[in-house]
């Protein structure tokens, strides 16, 4: 699986680390915090939805014997025996020839068999004058007609938003058993970082990595929390790491994962056996790290620290195991095909990642141009693009009007 050399392919390597990946166990959280998860458990109604015979329509409930030959011309006046709210606790019933006025979600009296609708009648509080007549269970919801007790609720695997989270506190569920979101731990290396609001030394710069990494993850669905600097120092480093390890169930570096003298990722975690540092067939973002560390075998990423290789790592690499860890099914980002509207140069055995503009055209076909250059430090560009263009290893050149696949990047894709 690997092209020349000593790289070896993307997918080859997405494999390796998806080999080595396995979800969290199922934790049990508060309702509202199990949005935009997977359910873990079935849920089974215990009781029926609606739980009672209720009125659909502010009206009056009546029997429907009592108005069948109601009509415009001939009105059937019904004397009106009581009111029933929504809520109502009280018992009523409604005998032949008469009727009450209820309101919409109001417990159905007994002896009523069909709501007619205030609309059509003269709304009379002490009789009432009604227009036409009512069939059996008109404008009753009945019991049971939408949850059967024993009915599923939720499935395993269902992912949990707006309308299950309603059904399920429906049927009197205020906790969920789900697939929990991953705790990634951010941590950036380089001893010419510096946090973001201290102004930046001579051959200092600002830590852009942490954020851009933790919003990406947050993204894909984790919860994140950035650790900060460190610095290339490989003491320090492997203290950082050993004190953030406990705490998350994925970690993830930037920096220092290259050929430089000061390469300290590398140099220190090259000797742990479970991790490996290699090079990948892509541009841009060959060198990766990824291997597991700690007592809980906690996956971890070394991406590359310019800011375009490490984000592009993440996407292709990071986000399919976070999506994994999530239990979903789909781990990949759901490509396009796109017409490319200019010709774009590709390096020859390296899968190559530009960064693009997609739109749609009024046919309805997507077109494609790349933004910016190819720097891997040029992320303003990368701020600018709203997808990333995939030229395959084999190719070197993309003429314009060919087709080619692009990755969209939407915030917070499901
Ligand atoms: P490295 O992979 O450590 O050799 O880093 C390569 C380059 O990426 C550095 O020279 C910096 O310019 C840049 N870089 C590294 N880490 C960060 C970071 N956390 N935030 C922004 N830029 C970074
Ligand atoms: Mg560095």
């Amino acid at each position: 699986m690997t092209t020349t050399s000593s790289l070896r392919t993307v997918t080859a390597h997405l494999a390796e680390i998806l080999d080595r990946i396995s979800p969290p166990d199922p934790i049990e959280l508060a309702l509202l915090d199990a949005q935009g998860l997977l359910s873990a458990e079935e849920v089974v109604a215990a009781s029926p939805l609606p739980g009672f015979d209720n009125s659909a329509m502010d009206g009056y409930a009546v029997r429907t014997g009592d108005v069948a030959e109601a009509s415009e011309e001939h009105p059937v006046e019904l004397p009106v025996v009581g009111d029933i709210a929504a809520g109502s606790r009280v018992r009523h019933s409604v005998g032949p020839g008469l009727c009450v006025r209820i309101m919409t979600g109001a417990p159905m009296p007994t002896g009523a068999d069909a709501v007619v609708p205030v609309e059509q009648t003269d709304g009379g509080v002490a009789r009432v004058s009604i227009r036409v007549p009512a069939e059996r269970g008109h404008y009753v919801r009945r019991r049971g007609e939408d949850v059967q007790a024993g009915d599923v609720a939720i499935r395993v695997d269902t992912p949990v938003g707006p309308a299950q989270v309603g059904l399920l506190a429906a049927v009197g569920r205020d906790r969920l058993l789900v697939r929990p979101r991953p705790r990634v731990v951010v941590l950036s290396t380089g001893s010419e970082l510096v946090e973001v609001g201290v102004p930046p030394g001579p051959g200092e710069l600002i830590d852009s990595n942490s954020y851009m990494l933790a919003a990406a993850a947050r993204d894909a669905g984790a919860e994140v929390y950035r650790a900060g600097i460190v610095p290339d120092d490989k003491r320090r480093l492997l203290g950082a790491l050993e004190a953030q390890l406990s705490r998350c169930d994925l970690l993830i570096t930037s920096g220092g994962v290259s050929m430089g003298a000061f390469d300290v990722v590398k140099e220190a975690l090259r000797e742990f056996g479970t991790m490996e540092f290699v090079k990948v067939a892509m541009q841009p973002g060959a060198p990766q790290g990824f291997g597991t560390l700690g007592e809980r075998s906690t996956p971890v990423f070394c991406l590359p620290g310019n800011p375009v290789s490490s984000l592009v790592s993440f996407e292709v690499f990071v986000r399919p195991a976070i999506r994994l860890m999530l239990g979903k099914h789909r781990l990949m980002r759901q490509t396009v095909a796109a017409t490319a509207l200019e010709p774009m140069d590709s390096p020859a055995g390296r899968q190559q990642y530009r960064r693009g503009l997609l739109d749609r055209e009024d046919s309805g076909e997507y077109g494609v141009r790349p933004v910016g250059g190819t720097g891997s430090h040029l992320l303003a560009s990368m701020a600018q693009a709203n997808c990333l263009i995939v030229i395959d290893e084999a190719v070197t050149f993309v003429a314009q009007g060919e087709q080619v696949t692009v990755f969209p990047l939407l915030l917070s894709s499901g």
